[in-house]
């Protein structure tokens, strides 16, 4: 935690946290666009590359647009550290090349972000990282794949597109007792609906991509832990192999965090109206969505999170047809496989985001051909209804 702002509440971290005035006297934070930084003498510099004295150095691993998106991020998950990369994927590298060796083994759940499955099995495989993958929401099932090496517990919750919740204490728990770290990728829920760390979780990734920027604009990442591993061997990683953040990025992200809160009520009360209007739907054979009392995990999500979150699926009646038609009628929903925007995505996972699964792995993980997932915006919500209704309710 930032020191200076260890007294403030959430609301006053997001706006004001790692900000550091300089002598132009400016409101908004400045954005620094430099590369390099000037010593002002010899030995100020060997002061700066020894570490004895702090201060930038170079920005692949020191700037201060980029520093106050960490301070403030980290301020927001209630972390020690935080480290921006430069997109959602590298913060995972990151934090798997910073912690991981070969022979090192990761549990990870099934249902998480297709690149992320693809990093663990094409690539940190060919280092001889093994990974086993469980159902999200099974304990068992966690606690069988531990083995003597496992190191790492990966996972997403609420999971994409299915919105299983996993209980992120229990996991933890289990990840301590054999002395593995717990990893949560917190892009659905942001810290404004869920504080991972608090529940135990060791390390929270981010996309910052999504809901930190929330208008679609700038691709970037970050990993929030304790000093020791985020603040020494994360950062180590990404001063040494340069997954850098740009600092028009993180101007763009911090001034994003501002409003988080604000947006993601809102876009939690806008998925919450779609999802009931869907649910009563009689072409709409299921949603999915934590905030429908029907939804197994409904009770752990009210305790785990603030808010139930924007995205959420839902099965039409027929097979893919049926599917891409009501995707097809839309006329201002935005046909992408993007979410954390103001601008509502619709999308068909079976064919895009799960489109490389074979049809049995697609099958286990529950992805029919007559899923859509919404990533709900924060348009009217009687105009998103009627978008959805077009293809639904017209022959
Ligand atoms: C988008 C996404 C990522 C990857 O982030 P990028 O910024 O696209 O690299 C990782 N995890 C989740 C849950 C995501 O939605």
């Amino acid at each position: 935690m930032n020191n200076e702002f260890e007294e403030f509440n959430f609301d006053t971290l997001a706006v004001r946290a790692g900000q550091v005035r300089t002598g132009e006297s400016e409101q908004s934070e400045p954005i620094f666009p430099t590369s390099s930084y000037v010593f002002g003498s010899a030995a100020e510099a060997a002061a700066r590359f020894s570490g004895e004295q702090p201060g930038n150095i170079y920005s692949r691993f020191t700037n201060p647009t980029v520093r106050t998106f960490e301070k403030r991020l980290a301020a927001l998950e209630g972390g020690e550290r935080c480290i921006a990369t430069s997109s959602g994927m590298s913060a995972i590298l990151s934090t798997f090349m910073a912690l991981l060796k070969t022979g090192d083994h990761v549990v990870s759940s099934r249902a998480i972000f297709g690149t992320t499955s693809v990093l663990l099995t094409n690539y940190m495989a060919k280092f001889g990282v093994k990974t086993t993958f469980v159902d999200l929401t099974n304990l068992d099932g966690w606690a069988k794949a531990i083995n003597t090496n496992t190191k790492l517990l990966f996972l997403e919750t609420p999971s994409n597109p299915l919105t299983e919740v996993a209980d992120i204490q229990a996991l933890a728990d289990l990840a301590h007792q054999h002395g593995c770290l717990l990893v949560v990728d917190n892009c659905f829920c942001t810290p404004a609906l869920q504080r991972p760390l608090e529940l135990g979780a060791d390390i929270v990734i981010h996309s910052a991509t999504k809901y930190l920027d929330g208008q679609g604009r700038c691709i970037g990442g970050a990993v929030v832990g304790n000093e020791d591993v985020v603040g020494n061997d994360v950062y180590g990683f990404l001063r040494t192999a340069g997954p850098t953040m740009s600092p028009f990025n993180a101007w763009v992200f911090l001034k994003g965090l501002e409003t988080l809160r604000l947006r993601m009520e809102a876009h939690c009360r806008n998925a919450q109206l779609l999802a009931e209007w869907l649910d009563a739907h009689p072409k709409i054979k299921h949603v999915y969505y934590p905030g429908l009392a029907s939804h197994p995990q409904h009770a752990l999500a009210a305790e785990q999170q603030k808010g139930f979150g924007g995205v959420l699926s839902f099965e039409v009646e027929g097979v893919k047809d049926a599917a891409w038609k009501v995707i097809d009628a839309t006329r201002m929903i935005s046909i992408t496989a993007n979410l954390g925007d103001t601008k509502s995505t619709i999308t068909h996972p079976a064919t895009t985001t799960h489109g490389r699964l074979t049809p049995e792995q697609r099958a286990d993980a529950g992805i029919r051909d007559s899923l859509v997932r919404v990533a709900v915006g924060l348009e009217d919500i009687e105009d998103l209804k009627a978008d959805l209704d077009r293809g639904l309710s017209r022959p």
